[in-house]
């Protein structure tokens, strides 16, 4: 996706049996879904992830553990967009000193912030509307829902960026 065009930014979270979960991410031209285990608090370092660029931080970056997999997430802040870029690699167990370069780039796109922190905020939220927090550790198991984290990027993003869409969603 070039500079400036315009793509809707999917995102879904989907918690998919016991600790594990899939996230999706598709846009007018490119589709992908990496898979991450409990090992690490996965939807947590997405959130929080998305959260430090609204700081000094210009860029964030962490990793899904899908056993045996690595899948890498890179995000740039530039003056007007959030670079996303997704790495795989192929063992967890041996790839996470190794540079970007060493990776397979499975997704690339950049959107405008609003746009971008909109839809990884509602991914969250939608997931909690799903499953309640009980359901959703349950589910997890390995840790609680990141409610902090969620409300810190809400709060965030409706104070710093310019945003239509609504953010009190209604039941499903
Ligand atoms: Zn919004």
């Amino acid at each position: 996706m070039g500079q400036g065009a315009v793509g809707v930014l999917q995102v879904k979270w989907e918690l998919v049996g016991h600790g594990w979960a899939t996230c999706r991410l598709g846009d007018d031209s490119q589709a992908v879904s990496v898979t991450a285990s409990y090992c690490t608090d996965a939807l947590a370092d997405l959130v929080a992830g998305v959260g430090e660029l609204y700081g000094r931080q210009r860029s964030a970056r962490f990793f899904f553990d899908a056993e045996p997999q690595e899948f890498r997430w890179v995000l740039r802040a530039t003056d007007d967009a959030i670079d996303v870029t997704l790495y795989e690699f192929p063992d967890v167990a041996v790839s996470l000193d190794c540079p970007d370069s060493d990776g397979t780039v499975i997704w690339q796109s950049a959107h405008p912030r609003p746009a971008f922190a909109h839809a990884v905020w509602e991914a969250a939220d939608t997931v909690l509307r799903e499953h309640g927090e009980a359901g959703y550790h349950a589910k997890w198991a390995m840790h609680p829902y990141p409610f902090g984290l969620v409300q810190d990027l809400r709060r965030l993003h409706m104070r710093d960026d310019v945003c239509d869409l609504p953010h009190d969603l209604p039941c499903p």
